[in-house]
């Protein structure tokens, strides 16, 4: 039996999690899938430890911390997640309302649907060099969940963002030899990083290489590491056990690009007025989205989710007459956040 609802969020973002409290403010409940095991979407997946210095009334706070007081905040409107899923299909019913059905079997019928997808499905960049295939999630990762297993090993970091210059940093000590592979000489990440990357060049067991992969190298069944091109075309066999690929993500809106919605440049355009898409009674939030001016900012994902939110309750009840509430002073805002203002 599908779970019936009025609203499903793709999504569980930053601004899928801030649509979940501007829904619950007008008294709609919502269900929340994301492909990730954790909510959070890019702040917990790419950043958590990192500070971000422009969200409204915080001078600083961690990625992770946000993501964290977002989920205390919609805590009274007790959202349902359905985690580690991907919505796979959606389909309009002859009644007009959506099926909608994830890779984990997952079936809802619902009123509403709310894209707060961001980039699509994380699908990191691969390393696609002539035999690397067979090696890929074997030998050749795109992210590191157990580091203490890479101690004693010699490894691979290919990236000159701030996830491969994070890792080589925390990891340098920690493995056997490290060597950090970059296609240009300059680096995307962070400049303190950088800079505390080459100091530690040559004191441990650090290196540094500018080149393209060309092949992955293996011997007898066994993975011996990657032949990369230097910049005046010589080939170099980097050997290692494992070889860690941080490209950033491939933007890829996956099924969501099958729906039928009006696409500009893998971003649903949507009507600044209530953020619905082409198609009536999908709306989309935060980075999916793209209208004119559109900057991908935390900040711009909530602004858009109280909008929606109203949008989607006009559509939900189209009969109901909406008046714009303060949360400090209404009572009717405070008995839905669940607060006693009574006494
Ligand atoms: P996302 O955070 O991308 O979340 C989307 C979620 O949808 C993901 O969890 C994904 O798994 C899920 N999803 C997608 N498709 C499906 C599907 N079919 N089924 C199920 N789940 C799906 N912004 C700022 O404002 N300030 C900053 O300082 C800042 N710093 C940043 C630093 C870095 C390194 C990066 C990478 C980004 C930074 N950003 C910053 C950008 C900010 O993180 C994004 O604007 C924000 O995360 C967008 O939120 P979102 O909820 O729209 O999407």
């Amino acid at each position: 039996m599908p779970i019936t609802t009025d609203v499903v969020i793709i999504g569980a973002g930053p601004s899928g999690l801030f649509q979940v409290f501007e829904l619950g403010l007008l008294d709609i409940r919502a269900h929340v899938v994301d492909a990730l095991p954790q909510a959070g979407g890019q702040c917990s997946e790419l950043y958590p430890d990192k500070p971000i210095y422009d969200i409204p009334a915080f001078p600083v706070i961690g990625a992770q911390e946000l993501v964290d007081r977002l989920l205390e905040q919609i805590q009274p409107f007790k959202p349902q997640f359905h985690l580690k899923q991907t919505v796979t299909a959606l389909e309009r019913q002859d009644n007009g309302r959506f099926r909608l059905t994830t890779s984990a079997g997952t079936e809802f019928d619902t009123a509403v649907v709310v894209l707060a997808a961001g980039l699509g499905p994380f699908q990191p960049r691969r390393l696609r060099a002539k035999g690397a295939e067979p090696w890929q999630e074997r030998c050749i990762h795109y992210r590191i969940t157990e580091p203490e297993r890479l101690a004693g090993k010699d490894i691979i970091i290919l990236g000159g963002g701030d996830s491969a210059l994070d890792w080589t940093l925390e990891l340098h000590d920690k493995v056997k030899s490290l060597v950090l592979v970059h296609r240009r000489v300059e680096y995307r990440a962070q400049p303190a990083s950088v800079t505390r990357m080459k100091a530690l060049v040559g004191k441990s067991p650090l290196r540094e290489f500018h080149g393209m992969v060309r092949e992955v190298v293996e011997r007898d069944g066994q993975f011996l590491g990657l032949k990369v091109a230097d910049s005046e075309g010589e080939m170099h066999l980097l050997e290692a056990d494992e070889a860690f690929v941080f490209w950033g993500l491939s933007p890829n809106l996956g099924p969501i690009a099958e729906w039928g919605l009006d696409i500009e440049k893998r971003q649903v355009r949507v009507n600044t007025e209530t953020f619905e898409t082409s198609e009536p009674g999908i709306f989309a939030v935060g980075d999916i989205n793209t209208y004119p001016g559109k900057k991908k900012l935390i900040l711009s994902g909530f602004h858009e989710a109280a909008l929606a939110a109203f949008g989607i309750q006009k559509r939900l009840h189209p009969e109901r007459k909406v008046h714009l509430q303060y949360t400090t002073t209404s009572p009717v805002m405070h008995k839905r956040l669940g607060l006693d203002t009574e006494s």
